[in-house]
């Protein structure tokens, strides 16, 4: 078992914690596309009889706002489709847009150490998913609009893989998940729930890379994490 100090100086030796790094690289050349009126939401009834392949199937071929325009292709989730354990983050960013899978750069590499010092692994009861399933241009924040068109996906998914526990990452997909405006700071340390599945908060490991002291906070919400599982 690795105490607090072992993970702590682990992590520290991770090259990208001692860079400034952004974590998906931002290409200042792309084109935003303008916003657009927005779809109706047809695809929410149907997405909710969907099975896991007709949903993977649905997601790939999404139109339903102005991200299907720019992304490469949709990142719909990795793992196990069973996992007790479902990770949330943001929005894919330029490699998991190129990859077609959530967390494969920086703040990948960052999420596999927290999971492994919490005894978890990528795929391994495990399943990572995004709140979008397309990459928003030049890593800019999700629009309402934009959240409002993928909800359905996320839901749908939760409602298949029927967790035991959901960590959330960052700011914006805990405020997307509990549906509330509150900060990251009020928000983590305490024990939450979505459609009845416990909810942790913590922060976005990509925040964790610029924010180095928030690191030790961390640890303490997996450990809340990884106890709130065990008393399940
Ligand atoms: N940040 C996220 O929130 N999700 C990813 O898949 C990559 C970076």
């Amino acid at each position: 078992m690795m105490t607090r100090e072992d993970v702590l100086r682990e992590l520290e030796l991770l090259p990208a914690w001692k860079l400034r790094v952004q974590t998906e690289s931002v290409e200042k050349s792309e084109k935003t596309v303008a916003p657009e009126a927005a779809p109706v939401l047809a695809h929410r009834a149907s997405v909710e009889t969907m099975d896991w392949q007709a949903l993977q199937a649905c997601v790939k071929d999404c139109q339903a706002c102005g991200l299907a325009k720019t992304r490469t292709q949709t990142v719909f989730g990795v793992g196990d489709a069973n996992a007790d354990w479902l990770i949330i983050g943001e929005a894919p960013g330029a490699e998991e847009d190129k990859k077609g899978e959530p967390f494969v750069g920086q703040a990948g590499k960052l999420l596999d150490s927290m999971l492994a010092s919490i005894q978890l692994k990528r795929g391994d009861n495990v399943y990572i998913a995004n709140v979008l399933k397309c990459r928003p241009p030049e890593n800019r924040d999700p629009h309402g609009e934009e959240v409002k068109q993928c909800e359905p996906f996320l839901k749908q998914q939760i409602d298949i893989i029927k967790p035991k526990l959901i960590v959330a990452l960052g700011k914006f997909a805990a405020q997307s998940l509990l549906n509330s405006d509150d900060t990251i700071a009020s928000l983590r340390g305490k024990l939450h729930s979505y459609s009845g599945v416990p909810v942790i908060v913590t922060y976005h490991p990509a925040y964790l890379l610029r924010s180095l002291p928030e690191k030790a906070k961390a640890w303490e919400d997996l450990c809340l994490a990884k106890a709130t599982m065990r008393n399940l």
